[in-house]
Protein backbone atom coordinates (compact mmCIF):
# COMPACT_ATOMS: atom_id res chain seq x y z
CA UNK A 1 0.00 0.00 0.00
CA UNK A 2 1.78 3.51 -1.32
CA UNK A 3 2.27 6.00 2.09
CA UNK A 4 3.93 8.98 1.49
CA UNK A 5 5.85 10.72 4.70
CA UNK A 6 3.00 13.31 6.64
CA UNK A 7 3.45 15.49 9.50
CA UNK A 8 1.28 17.77 11.40
CA UNK A 9 1.50 20.62 13.56
CA UNK A 10 -1.04 22.85 14.98
CA UNK A 11 0.34 26.30 17.15
CA UNK A 12 -2.49 28.76 18.52
CA UNK A 13 -1.45 32.25 17.46
CA UNK A 14 -4.38 34.13 19.00
CA UNK A 15 -2.96 38.23 20.13
CA UNK A 16 -2.92 39.32 23.28
CA UNK A 17 -7.31 41.25 24.03
CA UNK A 18 -7.31 44.74 22.96
CA UNK A 19 -5.48 43.76 19.95
CA UNK A 20 -7.04 45.73 16.75
CA UNK A 21 -9.63 43.40 14.99
CA UNK A 22 -9.75 42.84 11.06
CA UNK A 23 -12.50 42.22 8.56
CA UNK A 24 -14.68 45.18 9.04
CA UNK A 25 -15.10 49.13 9.56
CA UNK A 26 -15.19 50.08 12.62
CA UNK A 27 -15.00 53.84 15.09
CA UNK A 28 -13.09 51.41 17.02
CA UNK A 29 -11.39 48.30 16.58
CA UNK A 30 -9.89 46.94 19.92
CA UNK A 31 -10.80 43.37 20.43
CA UNK A 32 -13.02 42.72 23.67
CA UNK A 33 -12.27 38.94 24.13
CA UNK A 34 -11.50 35.61 22.32
CA UNK A 35 -14.37 33.46 21.09
CA UNK A 36 -12.28 30.66 19.66
CA UNK A 37 -8.48 30.70 19.54
CA UNK A 38 -6.81 31.39 16.51
CA UNK A 39 -4.28 28.66 15.47
CA UNK A 40 -2.20 28.07 12.36
CA UNK A 41 -1.93 24.47 11.16
CA UNK A 42 0.62 22.84 9.15
CA UNK A 43 0.48 19.76 7.04
CA UNK A 44 3.93 18.57 5.59
CA UNK A 45 4.03 15.46 2.51
CA UNK A 46 6.84 14.12 1.71
CA UNK A 47 8.30 12.00 -0.71
CA UNK A 48 12.02 11.13 -1.91
CA UNK A 49 13.80 14.67 -2.16
CA UNK A 50 10.11 16.76 -2.19
CA UNK A 51 8.32 18.20 0.76
CA UNK A 52 5.28 20.56 0.22
CA UNK A 53 4.08 22.68 3.75
CA UNK A 54 0.69 23.62 3.52
CA UNK A 55 -0.16 25.98 6.27
CA UNK A 56 -3.67 27.10 7.28
CA UNK A 57 -3.89 30.45 9.49
CA UNK A 58 -6.66 31.33 11.58
CA UNK A 59 -7.19 35.10 9.92
CA UNK A 60 -8.01 37.65 7.60
CA UNK A 61 -5.42 37.31 5.25
CA UNK A 62 -1.68 36.85 4.87
CA UNK A 63 0.07 40.16 3.78
CA UNK A 64 3.16 39.73 1.10
CA UNK A 65 5.58 40.53 3.91
CA UNK A 66 4.28 37.89 6.98
CA UNK A 67 4.45 35.12 3.82
CA UNK A 68 8.16 36.13 3.27
CA UNK A 69 9.30 36.18 6.77
CA UNK A 70 7.30 33.05 7.25
CA UNK A 71 9.26 31.00 4.12
CA UNK A 72 12.22 32.44 4.98
CA UNK A 73 11.54 31.63 8.63
CA UNK A 74 11.16 27.95 7.71
CA UNK A 75 13.70 27.77 4.91
CA UNK A 76 16.25 29.10 7.56
CA UNK A 77 15.42 26.91 10.07
CA UNK A 78 14.55 23.36 8.01
CA UNK A 79 15.57 23.87 4.85
CA UNK A 80 12.15 23.13 2.96
CA UNK A 81 12.24 25.20 -0.32
CA UNK A 82 10.11 28.56 -0.10
CA UNK A 83 8.05 28.17 -3.01
CA UNK A 84 7.26 24.60 -1.98
CA UNK A 85 5.47 26.64 1.53
CA UNK A 86 1.49 27.46 0.76
CA UNK A 87 0.77 29.96 3.32
CA UNK A 88 -2.81 31.08 3.57
CA UNK A 89 -5.55 32.35 5.90
CA UNK A 90 -8.75 31.17 6.47
CA UNK A 91 -10.51 34.76 6.20
CA UNK A 92 -11.91 34.97 9.53
CA UNK A 93 -13.96 38.44 9.59
CA UNK A 94 -12.95 38.07 13.32
CA UNK A 95 -9.19 38.01 12.81
CA UNK A 96 -6.98 40.55 14.26
CA UNK A 97 -5.69 43.36 12.19
CA UNK A 98 -2.54 41.84 10.08
CA UNK A 99 -3.10 44.51 7.40
CA UNK A 100 -4.51 47.37 8.44
CA UNK A 101 -7.91 48.64 7.11
CA UNK A 102 -7.03 51.63 9.17
CA UNK A 103 -4.42 53.85 10.02
CA UNK A 104 -4.61 53.25 13.95
CA UNK A 105 -4.29 49.26 13.33
CA UNK A 106 -0.59 49.06 12.87
CA UNK A 107 -0.79 45.98 10.33
CA UNK A 108 2.96 44.95 10.62
CA UNK A 109 3.13 44.96 14.48
CA UNK A 110 0.46 42.32 14.53
CA UNK A 111 2.20 40.44 12.02
CA UNK A 112 4.96 40.38 14.51
CA UNK A 113 3.12 38.72 16.71
CA UNK A 114 1.87 35.83 14.65
CA UNK A 115 4.89 35.11 12.90
CA UNK A 116 6.63 33.12 15.18
CA UNK A 117 3.94 30.68 15.82
CA UNK A 118 3.64 30.00 12.28
CA UNK A 119 6.52 28.90 11.34
CA UNK A 120 6.34 26.95 14.32
CA UNK A 121 3.79 25.33 13.56
CA UNK A 122 5.37 23.91 10.16
CA UNK A 123 8.44 22.95 12.00
CA UNK A 124 6.37 21.11 13.99
CA UNK A 125 4.64 19.30 11.29
CA UNK A 126 8.26 18.21 9.22
CA UNK A 127 9.58 16.84 13.01
CA UNK A 128 6.41 14.94 13.14
CA UNK A 129 6.63 13.25 9.90
CA UNK A 130 6.49 9.37 9.68
CA UNK A 131 4.53 7.25 6.67
CA UNK A 132 0.87 7.55 6.45
CA UNK A 133 -2.03 6.67 3.80
CA UNK A 134 -3.56 9.97 1.66
CA UNK A 135 -7.05 9.79 0.88
CA UNK A 136 -9.05 12.25 -1.52
CA UNK A 137 -12.82 13.07 -1.02
CA UNK A 138 -15.34 14.99 -2.85
CA UNK A 139 -18.25 16.29 -0.47
CA UNK A 140 -21.35 18.95 -1.31
CA UNK A 141 -21.62 21.90 1.51
CA UNK A 142 -25.94 22.35 0.67
CA UNK A 143 -27.67 25.27 1.61
CA UNK A 144 -24.34 26.93 2.87
CA UNK A 145 -22.94 28.85 -0.23
CA UNK A 146 -24.76 31.84 -1.86
CA UNK A 147 -23.74 34.41 -4.42
CA UNK A 148 -23.62 37.75 -2.75
CA UNK A 149 -24.13 39.81 -5.74
CA UNK A 150 -28.07 40.37 -6.39
CA UNK A 151 -29.61 41.22 -9.28
CA UNK A 152 -32.69 43.40 -8.66
CA UNK A 153 -35.78 43.50 -10.53
CA UNK A 154 -35.34 47.30 -11.58
CA UNK A 155 -32.04 46.03 -12.87
CA UNK A 156 -29.78 47.48 -9.90
CA UNK A 157 -27.18 45.04 -8.68
CA UNK A 158 -26.88 44.98 -4.71
CA UNK A 159 -25.37 43.03 -2.51
CA UNK A 160 -27.06 40.49 -0.25
CA UNK A 161 -26.38 41.83 3.00
CA UNK A 162 -28.09 44.48 2.82
CA UNK A 163 -31.40 42.37 2.60
CA UNK A 164 -33.47 43.47 -0.39
CA UNK A 165 -37.38 42.78 0.22
CA UNK A 166 -37.43 38.97 -1.35
CA UNK A 167 -40.31 39.92 -4.06
CA UNK A 168 -37.47 42.48 -5.55
CA UNK A 169 -35.19 40.56 -6.03
CA UNK A 170 -34.69 38.52 -9.86
CA UNK A 171 -31.78 36.87 -9.36
CA UNK A 172 -28.27 36.62 -7.97
CA UNK A 173 -25.25 37.14 -10.18
CA UNK A 174 -23.30 34.18 -10.33
CA UNK A 175 -22.98 31.00 -8.88
CA UNK A 176 -21.39 28.93 -6.14
CA UNK A 177 -19.49 25.94 -6.13
CA UNK A 178 -20.81 23.64 -3.03
CA UNK A 179 -18.21 21.22 -4.06
CA UNK A 180 -15.94 20.68 -0.95
CA UNK A 181 -12.46 19.32 -1.80
CA UNK A 182 -10.83 17.01 1.56
CA UNK A 183 -7.78 15.75 1.67
CA UNK A 184 -7.11 13.11 4.66
CA UNK A 185 -4.25 11.07 5.97
CA UNK A 186 -3.65 8.33 8.46
CA UNK A 187 -3.01 5.02 9.01
CA UNK A 188 -6.96 4.45 7.95
CA UNK A 189 -9.37 6.59 6.55
CA UNK A 190 -12.08 5.81 9.64
CA UNK A 191 -9.93 7.18 12.17
CA UNK A 192 -7.86 9.46 10.06
CA UNK A 193 -4.80 12.11 11.77
CA UNK A 194 -5.51 14.65 9.10
CA UNK A 195 -9.09 15.53 7.84
CA UNK A 196 -8.35 18.86 5.35
CA UNK A 197 -11.15 20.77 3.46
CA UNK A 198 -11.74 22.85 1.15
CA UNK A 199 -14.80 25.48 -0.02
CA UNK A 200 -15.28 28.62 -0.80
CA UNK A 201 -17.77 30.42 1.82
CA UNK A 202 -16.45 33.55 3.43
CA UNK A 203 -16.44 33.34 7.36
CA UNK A 204 -18.20 36.44 7.61
CA UNK A 205 -21.23 35.58 9.67
CA UNK A 206 -20.01 36.92 11.73
CA UNK A 207 -20.01 40.74 10.95
CA UNK A 208 -19.12 44.12 12.27
CA UNK A 209 -21.16 44.06 15.58
CA UNK A 210 -18.64 41.26 17.22
CA UNK A 211 -15.93 42.32 19.05
CA UNK A 212 -14.34 39.51 19.88
CA UNK A 213 -11.60 37.33 17.78
CA UNK A 214 -12.34 33.82 16.61
CA UNK A 215 -12.55 31.28 13.65
CA UNK A 216 -16.29 32.31 12.36
CA UNK A 217 -18.28 29.01 11.13
CA UNK A 218 -14.47 27.49 10.41
CA UNK A 219 -14.12 26.71 14.30
CA UNK A 220 -17.57 25.14 14.30
CA UNK A 221 -16.24 22.83 11.17
CA UNK A 222 -12.99 22.09 13.56
CA UNK A 223 -15.43 20.92 16.55
CA UNK A 224 -17.40 18.82 14.00
CA UNK A 225 -14.74 17.12 13.24
CA UNK A 226 -13.20 16.70 16.63
CA UNK A 227 -16.73 15.61 17.78
CA UNK A 228 -16.38 12.41 14.64
CA UNK A 229 -12.86 11.42 14.83
CA UNK A 230 -11.66 12.77 18.59
CA UNK A 231 -9.29 15.53 19.54
CA UNK A 232 -6.45 13.85 18.25
CA UNK A 233 -7.35 14.43 14.61
CA UNK A 234 -6.36 17.65 13.25
CA UNK A 235 -8.69 19.39 11.11
CA UNK A 236 -7.75 22.02 9.07
CA UNK A 237 -9.37 24.49 6.10
CA UNK A 238 -8.10 25.89 3.50
CA UNK A 239 -10.11 28.67 2.10
CA UNK A 240 -11.67 28.77 -1.69
CA UNK A 241 -12.16 30.90 -4.26
CA UNK A 242 -14.63 33.16 -1.80
CA UNK A 243 -14.66 36.64 -3.37
CA UNK A 244 -18.21 36.46 -4.10
CA UNK A 245 -19.89 33.95 -1.76
CA UNK A 246 -21.17 34.06 1.53
CA UNK A 247 -23.89 32.12 3.93
CA UNK A 248 -26.81 34.77 3.21
CA UNK A 249 -29.77 33.38 1.67
CA UNK A 250 -31.16 36.96 0.87
CA UNK A 251 -35.09 34.98 -0.02
CA UNK A 252 -34.97 33.81 3.84
CA UNK A 253 -36.52 36.71 5.44
CA UNK A 254 -35.63 34.72 8.89
CA UNK A 255 -32.09 33.74 8.84
CA UNK A 256 -30.26 35.35 11.53
CA UNK A 257 -26.65 36.33 12.09
CA UNK A 258 -24.94 35.38 15.05
CA UNK A 259 -22.99 32.06 16.88
CA UNK A 260 -26.49 30.35 16.30
CA UNK A 261 -26.09 30.74 12.50
CA UNK A 262 -22.27 30.27 12.59
CA UNK A 263 -22.78 27.04 14.09
CA UNK A 264 -25.46 25.81 11.62
CA UNK A 265 -23.10 26.43 8.76
CA UNK A 266 -19.70 24.90 10.30
CA UNK A 267 -21.52 21.82 10.94
CA UNK A 268 -23.45 21.37 7.61
CA UNK A 269 -19.62 21.56 6.62
CA UNK A 270 -18.33 19.05 8.92
CA UNK A 271 -20.94 16.72 8.61
CA UNK A 272 -20.81 16.57 5.05
CA UNK A 273 -17.09 16.16 5.06
CA UNK A 274 -17.58 13.32 7.37
CA UNK A 275 -20.07 11.64 5.10
CA UNK A 276 -18.06 11.99 1.94
CA UNK A 277 -14.55 10.67 3.72
CA UNK A 278 -17.51 7.36 3.23
CA UNK A 279 -16.56 7.20 -0.09
CA UNK A 280 -12.54 8.67 -0.07
CA UNK A 281 -10.28 7.37 -2.56
CA UNK A 282 -6.59 6.02 -1.89
CA UNK A 283 -4.07 8.62 -3.87
CA UNK A 284 -1.22 7.60 -5.07
CA UNK A 285 1.69 9.17 -7.46
CA UNK A 286 4.53 11.76 -7.51
CA UNK A 287 4.39 14.60 -5.17
CA UNK A 288 5.42 17.98 -7.33
CA UNK A 289 4.89 21.94 -6.84
CA UNK A 290 5.56 24.63 -9.27
CA UNK A 291 4.93 28.73 -8.78
CA UNK A 292 5.12 31.42 -11.06
CA UNK A 293 4.64 35.22 -10.65
CA UNK A 294 2.66 37.27 -13.07
CA UNK A 295 2.59 40.94 -13.30
CA UNK A 296 -1.00 42.77 -13.20
CA UNK A 297 -1.13 46.48 -13.70
CA UNK A 298 -3.12 48.66 -10.87
CA UNK A 299 -6.60 49.02 -11.83
CA UNK A 300 -7.15 52.80 -14.08
CA UNK A 301 -8.59 55.75 -11.89
CA UNK A 302 -10.98 57.27 -14.42
CA UNK A 303 -11.06 60.98 -14.15
CA UNK A 304 -14.81 60.94 -13.31
CA UNK A 305 -13.76 58.47 -10.50
CA UNK A 306 -11.37 61.04 -9.29
CA UNK A 307 -13.75 64.07 -9.69
CA UNK A 308 -16.08 61.84 -7.53
CA UNK A 309 -13.79 61.08 -5.19
CA UNK A 310 -12.92 65.06 -4.83
CA UNK A 311 -16.74 65.65 -4.15
CA UNK A 312 -17.15 63.03 -1.66
CA UNK A 313 -14.21 63.70 0.46
CA UNK A 314 -14.60 67.78 0.27
CA UNK A 315 -18.09 66.76 1.64
CA UNK A 316 -17.20 64.90 4.62
CA UNK A 317 -15.21 65.28 7.91
CA UNK A 318 -12.34 62.80 8.46
CA UNK A 319 -13.64 60.01 10.74
CA UNK A 320 -15.64 58.18 8.24
CA UNK A 321 -18.49 56.45 10.39
CA UNK A 322 -17.87 52.41 10.95
CA UNK A 323 -20.16 49.48 9.05
CA UNK A 324 -21.68 46.03 9.80
CA UNK A 325 -21.46 45.59 6.72
CA UNK A 326 -19.63 47.08 3.49
CA UNK A 327 -17.48 50.18 3.76
CA UNK A 328 -18.83 53.81 3.50
CA UNK A 329 -17.82 55.81 0.65
CA UNK A 330 -15.52 58.10 1.94
CA UNK A 331 -13.26 55.55 2.50
CA UNK A 332 -13.36 54.32 -1.31
CA UNK A 333 -12.88 57.78 -2.17
CA UNK A 334 -10.20 58.35 -0.23
CA UNK A 335 -8.22 55.52 -1.99
CA UNK A 336 -9.16 56.20 -4.96
CA UNK A 337 -7.53 59.56 -4.77
CA UNK A 338 -4.23 57.94 -3.71
CA UNK A 339 -4.44 55.11 -6.30
CA UNK A 340 -4.51 57.51 -9.30
CA UNK A 341 -0.54 58.04 -9.37
CA UNK A 342 0.08 54.53 -9.33
CA UNK A 343 2.23 52.66 -12.34
CA UNK A 344 3.82 50.04 -10.98
CA UNK A 345 2.18 46.98 -11.66
CA UNK A 346 1.43 44.38 -8.85
CA UNK A 347 3.30 41.12 -8.98
CA UNK A 348 0.96 38.23 -7.93
CA UNK A 349 2.17 34.42 -7.29
CA UNK A 350 0.21 31.50 -8.07
CA UNK A 351 1.60 28.07 -6.87
CA UNK A 352 -0.01 24.58 -7.71
CA UNK A 353 0.97 21.59 -6.04
CA UNK A 354 0.29 17.72 -7.25
CA UNK A 355 -0.52 15.39 -4.56
CA UNK A 356 -0.98 12.40 -6.48
CA UNK A 357 -4.11 12.62 -8.52
CA UNK A 358 -4.85 15.94 -6.55
CA UNK A 359 -3.95 18.87 -7.53
CA UNK A 360 -3.96 22.27 -5.20
CA UNK A 361 -3.68 25.50 -6.75
CA UNK A 362 -3.33 28.72 -4.36
CA UNK A 363 -3.91 32.24 -5.17
CA UNK A 364 -3.35 35.53 -3.17
CA UNK A 365 -6.33 37.30 -3.15
CA UNK A 366 -10.35 37.22 -2.86
CA UNK A 367 -11.07 35.63 -6.53
CA UNK A 368 -14.66 35.06 -7.53
CA UNK A 369 -16.04 31.53 -7.52
CA UNK A 370 -15.98 31.51 -11.38
CA UNK A 371 -12.34 31.09 -11.61
CA UNK A 372 -12.43 28.12 -9.65
CA UNK A 373 -14.61 26.48 -11.51
CA UNK A 374 -13.53 27.19 -14.88
CA UNK A 375 -9.74 25.93 -13.23
CA UNK A 376 -11.75 22.92 -12.24
CA UNK A 377 -13.57 22.23 -15.30
CA UNK A 378 -9.87 22.73 -17.01
CA UNK A 379 -7.99 20.84 -14.75
CA UNK A 380 -5.87 17.56 -15.94
CA UNK A 381 -6.14 16.07 -12.19
CA UNK A 382 -8.83 13.89 -10.87
CA UNK A 383 -9.88 16.08 -8.10
CA UNK A 384 -8.44 19.94 -8.01
CA UNK A 385 -9.14 22.12 -4.72
CA UNK A 386 -8.65 26.04 -5.81
CA UNK A 387 -7.39 28.14 -2.60
CA UNK A 388 -7.67 31.51 -2.26
CA UNK A 389 -5.62 33.93 0.14
CA UNK A 390 -2.67 32.69 -0.19
CA UNK A 391 0.68 33.53 -0.34
CA UNK A 392 -0.31 37.35 -0.70
CA UNK A 393 -2.81 39.39 -0.47
CA UNK A 394 -4.05 41.43 -3.64
CA UNK A 395 -7.71 41.61 -2.38
CA UNK A 396 -10.57 41.60 -4.55
CA UNK A 397 -10.30 39.22 -8.15
CA UNK A 398 -13.77 39.86 -9.66
CA UNK A 399 -14.63 38.56 -13.33
CA UNK A 400 -14.82 40.75 -16.04
CA UNK A 401 -18.53 40.79 -16.15
CA UNK A 402 -18.65 42.13 -12.62
CA UNK A 403 -16.62 45.21 -13.32
CA UNK A 404 -20.06 46.13 -16.22
CA UNK A 405 -22.48 44.94 -13.08
CA UNK A 406 -21.15 46.94 -10.39
CA UNK A 407 -21.32 46.64 -6.94
CA UNK A 408 -18.94 46.38 -3.87
CA UNK A 409 -16.16 44.09 -4.65
CA UNK A 410 -15.01 45.52 -8.48
CA UNK A 411 -14.97 49.12 -6.78
CA UNK A 412 -11.60 50.63 -7.00
CA UNK A 413 -10.15 51.28 -3.07
CA UNK A 414 -6.98 48.91 -1.09
CA UNK A 415 -8.69 45.73 -1.66
CA UNK A 416 -9.94 46.76 -5.07
CA UNK A 417 -6.36 47.21 -7.01
CA UNK A 418 -5.71 45.22 -9.89
CA UNK A 419 -6.49 45.61 -13.47
CA UNK A 420 -9.92 44.37 -14.58
CA UNK A 421 -7.57 41.11 -16.29
CA UNK A 422 -6.34 40.41 -13.14
CA UNK A 423 -8.41 37.14 -13.07
CA UNK A 424 -7.60 35.55 -16.15
CA UNK A 425 -3.81 36.58 -16.17
CA UNK A 426 -4.10 33.91 -13.18
CA UNK A 427 -6.64 31.20 -14.12
CA UNK A 428 -4.50 30.88 -16.98
CA UNK A 429 -0.80 30.69 -15.61
CA UNK A 430 -2.83 28.18 -13.05
CA UNK A 431 -3.78 25.98 -15.72
CA UNK A 432 -0.48 26.20 -17.34
CA UNK A 433 1.35 24.91 -14.75
CA UNK A 434 -1.27 22.20 -14.01
CA UNK A 435 -0.81 20.83 -17.32
CA UNK A 436 2.77 20.78 -16.82
CA UNK A 437 2.69 19.22 -13.68
CA UNK A 438 0.21 16.32 -15.30
CA UNK A 439 1.96 15.38 -18.34
CA UNK A 440 4.36 13.59 -16.80
CA UNK A 441 2.91 10.10 -18.26
CA UNK A 442 5.14 7.88 -15.72
CA UNK A 443 2.96 7.76 -12.82
CA UNK A 444 -0.25 9.46 -13.27
CA UNK A 445 -2.04 6.88 -15.18
CA UNK A 446 -3.58 4.84 -11.80
CA UNK A 447 -7.08 5.63 -10.99
CA UNK A 448 -7.43 6.42 -7.67
CA UNK A 449 -9.38 3.74 -6.09
ZN1 LIG B 1 -13.92 39.15 3.09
Amino acid sequence: METYDVGLGCVEITPPVGTPLAGNFRDDYASRGVYAPLCSRTVVIRRSDTALAIISNDLLTVPDKLVRLVRQGISSRCGLKPDCIMVSAIHTHSGPAVEAIADEADGEKIQDMVIPGIIESCVQALDACKPMRLWAAAGKAEGVCFNRRLKLTDGQTLMNWTRPPSDTIDRPLGPVDTEIGILAAGQTSENPSLVLANLALHPAILAGDNWMMGTDWAGYYYDSIHKVFGPNTQAMFLQGAEGNVNHIDARDTQQGRGFKEAQRVGSVVGLSVVDALRDARLVSGPIKSSSLTVSVPPREITPEQLAWAGSVVDATDNSPAGTVDGISDVVFAQDQIEMAGRADPFELEIQVFRIGQVAIVAFPGEFFVEYALEIKAQSPAEQTLVVGLANGSVGYVPTSNAFAEGGYEPTSWRFGKLDPKAGNICAATAIEQLKMLFTDKTDHQRPMV
